[in-house]
This record gives structure tokens, sequence and C-alpha cells, in this order.
């Protein structure tokens, strides 16, 4: 039998300077970087746990706590390949994924391709399983003011079926 489950992420980092900007484990020209206790990928933060909640799995600091030294600096490519990990052993493959990063700078429209295509490498789907898109908050609240940046991230995945 079938089985399809739905998962949503959502995660913000503070902007810090002295940092690169890391999204989807790309590594996006601009001079300021993200915040945290990990490399700050605050868009693989977000399919994390949009994976981790689609299969029921809890959330990304329960399973990579930031009080734990092992995951200071880490790059976040990591987390997302240690999910898929957990997904797999329980029979869950990557249906699509559909993001949204929330950012007043920089603007991405040139980096989207590039996001697109590293995520689905490291979810080993097909480019067009995986939508990036951007947007600014329009000038609203700390993410309008460029203080931080926030994704969003819904992710379908299915076990069972042929
Ligand atoms: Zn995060």
């Amino acid at each position: 039998l079938e089985d399809w489950r739905v998962g949503t992420g959502y995660d913000i980092h503070a902007v810090v300077a002295d940092r690169p900007l890391r999204l989807g484990g790309v590594d996006v020209p601009c001079d300021f970087g993200l915040g945290g206790h990990s490399d700050g990928d605050v868009l693989l933060h977000a399919v994390v746990d949009a994976l981790l909640g689609a299969a029921g799995l809890d959330d990304i600091g329960t399973h990579f706590p930031d009080t734990d030294p092992a995951y200071r600096g880490i790059d976040s490519r990591e987390l997302l390949h240690e999910t898929i990990s957990l997904l797999t052993a329980q029979g869950w493959k990557v249906h699509n994924l559909d993001t949204t990063v929330v950012a007043e700078q920089p603007r991405l429209e040139n980096h989207k391709v590039a996001i697109r295509r590293a995520l689905a490498d490291q979810l080993s789907v097909d480019t067009s399983r995986v939508a990036v898109k951007a947007k600014s908050n329009e000038g609203f609240d700390a993410v309008g003011a460029g203080q931080a940046i926030a994704c969003h991230v819904v992710a379908l995945i299915r076990r069972g079926g042929s």
C-alpha cells in the first residue's frame, strides 16, 4: 500500500558579518552571512524539519541539538544527509520539495538555479521535483529590515506501492 506524507519546515537566522552566506548548501556571494551553531544554512534547516515532520520523526533540534559541540560550525549538508538516512531506513523517498527563501538582501534571482540543483543533488531527485522561490519581506519586520533571513519548506514523501 502506498503511503504519502506531507511536512512543513520553517527557520529563521540572524544576519551576521564575517561569515559566508550559505543557502541550500550553496555559497552565495554576499558581504554578510547567517549566525547559528552550525554553518547557519537556514534553507537546509527548514528542509530537514520538513522531511522530519513528514516522517513523524520529531524536529531538527531533537536530532541535532545546538548544545552538542559535534554540530558547531557543521556543514548543514551533513545534517540533511543524516536526515535522509533516517527516512531511507524507514522506506521513505522524497517525492517533491517546495521552498521559499525570504530575504531583503541579497537578491537571489541569479542563484535560484544553482540552489535548486544543489538541493536536488543532495536529495537524489530530479530538479523538476525541487522548487526554490525567493522573495523579499517588503520591508516588514526583522526580515524586511535585513536583520534576518527566513525559509519556508513543504516536503512530500512516499513509501510502498510499486
Ligand atoms: Zn537553523
